[in-house]
């Protein structure tokens, strides 16, 4: 073994003891960074371990990729199973426990963006991604490498917006669109600006029904991304989220305790702006 793989199996198998608790996890997302920065062969195959490990398929996938020779017939096997993860890209990954680490590239792109108030990290929730080639804006026409896919509600089918023309308004008001049903938002913002903000100014998520969007003192909140029970064990706030009239008796904790990233009953996570207090709201395929 190389000292790549030793360093892995130490860390995997002090995730796999403890149960995946959010210091063995952190430790995990920590190297991945490390062996990011690392330009040599031997490194990148572990960081497809580690991406696998953390269950973020994309990244694993496009890692080993460019390393497999067509006569490897056993990364050749492995290169299909995680092709065929790839629905469910890296969101429904585990999650990082601190956002301390964001150096290197996801550092950069974010912070190229407009802030988004309402959806503070559109990368990991996956709805903006970063095109090898530059892609066009269908709404400004620049050619830009970041673009946006996600839910978008417009007589017109439009699929690729820069982040500009959604931070500015200007996809919203060109194709009299909007990122999230004005409908299914909760209830207790009184301020039409916060609404506009929200609809036409903010990138929207994926969920399984008609997305909907939390809210708390007397504002929308920032959506977190896409959680099960296991991630909000390991973010120690299945308490916090079942604080909450929504969720009002023992058979909603019981059911909270099915709920799987990326599974059939999904969860979204919502952090409240104001007192930071984390909301869940949760649908089904
Ligand atoms: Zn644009
Ligand atoms: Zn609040």
């Amino acid at each position: 073994m190389n000292e790549y793989q030793i360093r892995y199996a130490e860390l995997k198998k002090r995730y796999e003891r403890s149960e995946g608790d959010a210091d063995s996890v952190q430790a995990l997302y920590e190297y991945k960074d490390f062996l990011e920065e690392q330009d040599r062969a031997d490194a990148k195959w572990v960081l497809a371990d580690v991406c696998e490990t953390l269950e973020l398929y994309r990244s694993a996938y496009e890692t080993l990729r460019p390393l497999v020779r067509r006569t490897d017939k056993k990364a050749l096997k492995r290169l299909g199973r995680l092709q065929g993860l790839l629905g469910s890209g890296d969101r429904f990954g585990l999650r990082r426990p601190q956002e301390g680490g964001k150096t290197g590239k996801r550092a950069a792109l974010l912070a190229a963006l407009p802030a988004f108030r309402y959806h503070p990290d559109p990368f990991k929730t996956e709805v903006f991604h970063l095109a090898d080639s530059p892609v066009t804006c269908e709404c400004c026409g620049k050619p830009v490498r970041i673009y946006y896919d996600g839910p978008f509600y417009a007589v017109e089918n439009i699929s690729c917006l820069c982040p500009e023309c959604i931070a500015d308004g200007s996809a919203a008001e060109k194709f009299d669109g909007a990122f999230q049903d004005e409908c299914s938002v909760e209830d207790g913002v009184d301020c039409p600006d916060k609404l506009d903000e929200l609809i036409h100014r903010t990138p929207g998520y994926e969920g399984w029904q008609q997305e909907y969007w939390r809210a708390h003192c007397g504002d929308y909140c920032a959506f977190a991304g896409y959680v099960g029970y296991r991630e909000l064990k390991q973010m120690n706030i299945v308490d916090e989220v079942l604080d909450d009239p929504v969720w009002d008796s023992a058979e909603q904790r019981e059911l909270l305790e099915g709920v799987v990233n990326g599974g059939s009953v999904q969860g979204y996570l919502f952090q409240c702006l104001h007192c930071k207090k984390y909301l869940l709201w949760i649908d089904c395929d």
